[in-house]
């Protein structure tokens, strides 16, 4: 097998503005696998908070040597091998995992989730996410999100009410918050909680720092919504560690390694009772539609990723009456929009 990537710049459709952090771009990194004529196509994703960039991500592929695996069938050995050369680098890991199960999936001809025996129609609704921002560019993103279901909106500044209220001026639709670890007093987040609910809530996400354990525990305990664990979250290890201080875990391809990672925190989850959230970083169609072959196994889709962005090389997954539903197209199911993409 033939490892190649490149790397490539999203451009945002609006600055994402959160909690801590604001950004118009997001550097991701595009791999190639080939092998007897088929062709396997993954992506990291690097938001800056998560300390992956297009340099460590080079570096990381530079040391994988596929071409000494011959049979992409031995899946289990060839991701060992990757998960097991370094730690972290779990972006630059997933790349290499999706082009895997892409080029597997081709040559199997068949869709992750039939492989895997998921009915696509338990997919359930995913959120659009509006992000911080002055109250006119708020109304203008809820109005762009007419053919979306339900709103994730991001909190946890000083304005929390003022922008639902903006939200709420425009919509009567469901909503999600997240707040990205913006609340420091759970009692007040407990009653911001409350307030929410109120207000069409579904659920909130990671209301409070993820090393305030003890306070996290306590608003979850009262909390009248679903809490659900993102920055508190990485991968496998972690599943085991947060149950009883959320209700859920967010789980996204970049920070667990990968389709094989994340399906095998969906079993570890749903053995302890925890809700599941599928989400995504600012992404191509690639890794959102390797993401959504496993959205028929959970609670929330948050798989806006590829919406959010005006440069997508690829064409694949498009959400549907405010469905991310998998695609029956063989592998992940995208294609280049240019084929000379990797030169
Ligand atoms: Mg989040």
């Amino acid at each position: 097998m033939n490892l190649t990537f490149k790397p490539y710049t999203l451009g945002l459709k609006h600055q994402f503005t959160l909690a801590g952090s604001s950004r118009g771009t997001t550097p991701v990194m595009l791999t190639k696998i080939e092998h007897k004529g088929f062709t396997g196509y993954g992506e990291a994703s690097m938001p800056p908070y998560l300390g992956e960039s297009h340099d460590s991500v080079s570096k990381f592929l530079k040391m994988l040597d596929l071409r000494k695996f011959n049979d992409p069938f031995n899946l289990t050995e060839i991701l060992n091998y990757i998960n097991n050369i370094v730690p972290g680098n779990t972006a630059a890991k997933a790349s290499v995992d999706i082009a895997m199960h892409d080029l597997l999936g081709k040559m199997i001809k068949q869709p992750w989730y039939k492989i895997w025996g998921f009915d696509k129609t338990k997919t359930p609704l995913t959120t659009y996410t509006i992000g911080i921002d002055t109250d006119e560019i708020i109304r203008q993103k809820v109005k762009e999100a007419e053919p979306y279901k339900i709103l994730k909106v991001k909190l946890g500044r000083d304005n929390d009410k003022e922008i639902i209220d903006i939200v709420r001026s425009v919509t009567d639709k469901p909503i999600a918050v997240d707040i990205n670890q913006g609340w420091k007093d759970w009692k007040m987040a407990l009653e911001m909680v409350y307030w929410l609910k109120e207000k069409n809530t579904l659920f909130v996400e990671q209301p409070m720092p993820k090393n305030q354990i003890d306070d996290m525990a306590r608003l979850t305990e009262k909390s009248p919504l679903p809490t659900f664990a993102d920055e508190a979250v990485q991968g496998i290890d972690d599943v085991v560690k947060i149950k009883g201080i959320y209700s859920g875990i967010n789980i996204k391809l970049m920070k667990c390694g990968g389709m094989r990672n994340a399906r095998e925190m969906i079993s570890i989850a749903r053995a302890l009772d925890m809700q599941i959230m599928l989400g995504c970083m600012t992404e191509t169609s690639c890794a959102i539609s390797a993401a959504a072959q496993l959205a028929p196994t959970v609670d929330f889709a948050d798989l806006d990723g590829n919406l959010l962005i005006n440069n997508d090389p690829f064409i694949g997954l498009k959400v549907t009456d405010g469905y991310t539903k998998p695609i029956d197209s063989h592998g992940i199911g995208v294609e280049l929009l240019n084929p000379a993409f990797f030169g």
